[in-house]
């Protein structure tokens, strides 16, 4: 939006677009989702892929470090698993009903004269869930989730191991029943001076991948110098301002390197980022008589 100030020159909004991660941004950490979360995924890494119980407290802690969500991590290592079961598993437990409507943080969203996007490493089915539940479906034009960076199906990786293994590579078995190798991250860290050089690279595209952010702001047409990015991980935050985008800190009131702003919650907004209602005082000038809007941008 532009505005032509009492001397004649255009004065241009900061912003054009608000850019908003989902869980523990938008509700607090301590609606314990997270905590329930957490539990699912050991749950599942047990009942599902076979893994040791004792080993799941450091296997979690390196995945999560390593690829940013455990989830990316565990394809990474060489698990195999269907990711709409595993987002049920994940998801399908949590007590969403601990999740409130949130008038206070709807109207404020619905006064904000700028694109509002959602930006979640979850599935589509939990962000839908989360919004719905916090009464804030009509306050974003989209949401870009997992499927929306991951549209291909788990087998894509899978079928290459195959083909590699078909033309004759180390592995001494061709069994189509056998086992995937795992790669033993543990093991790994464990040796002397190991780094994350040699480690395999995962499939799935997620925060805090700076490839994952730029794909996320080119299929929603999203200029991230004109940007502003809510977020409660300070390494998203920090991919993120790596790729150029403006940062909130949500969840927090200590600064931090590469955040903009810190927002303990989010309905501190306008006495955090009052910047953000200057077009309205703009055009309450302009109603004055004093200043002119002289185009919209989209
Ligand atoms: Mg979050």
């Amino acid at each position: 939006m532009e505005f032509e100030d009492r001397r004649g020159q255009v004065q241009r909004q900061k912003y054009d677009c608000l850019l908003f991660d989902l869980d523990d941004t938008l509700y607090p950490l301590s609606s314990g989702l997270a905590v329930g979360c957490r539990k699912n995924i050991e749950d599942y890494m047990v009942e599902k892929l076979g893994i040791e119980k004792t080993k799941i407290p450091d296997l979690c802690n390196l995945l999560y470090k390593n690829y940013g969500t455990t989830m990316a991590g565990l394809r990474a290592i060489g698990y195999d698993f269907d990711y709409d079961d595993y987002h049920s598993f994940v998801h399908g437990r949590l007590p969403y009903e601990n999740l409130k409507p949130d008038p206070v943080l709807r109207s404020l969203l619905l006064g904000l004269p700028f694109r509002k996007v959602i930006f979640t490493n979850a599935d589509k089915v939990h962000a839908t869930k989360v919004l719905s539940r916090l009464g804030l479906e009509s306050c974003f034009e989209g949401i870009i989730c997992f499927e929306t960076l991951n549209p291909t199906h788990k087998s894509t990786v899978s079928d290459d191991e195959d083909d590699i293994e078909f033309v004759g590579s180390k592995l001494s078995s061709s069994s189509a029943t056998s086992k995937p190798e795992i790669f033993d991250i543990i093991a790994h860290f464990d040796q002397p001076n190991a780094g994350t050089a040699l480690l395999p690279k995962t499939p799935i595209v997620c925060k805090p991948s700076e490839d994952a952010i730029e794909q996320a702001l080119r299929i929603a047409n999203i200029n991230p110098h004109r940007t502003l990015f809510f977020e409660d991980s300070i390494r998203n935050i920090q991919a993120g301002k790596r790729v150029g985008l403006h940062t909130v800190l949500v969840g927090t009131s200590q600064r931090v390197k590469r955040a903009d702003y810190v927002l303990e919650i989010m309905h501190n907004i306008r006495e955090a980022i009052p910047e953000l209602w200057e077009s309205d005082k703009m055009a309450e000038v302009n109603y004055s008589g004093v200043a002119v809007e002289t185009s919209v941008t989209a």
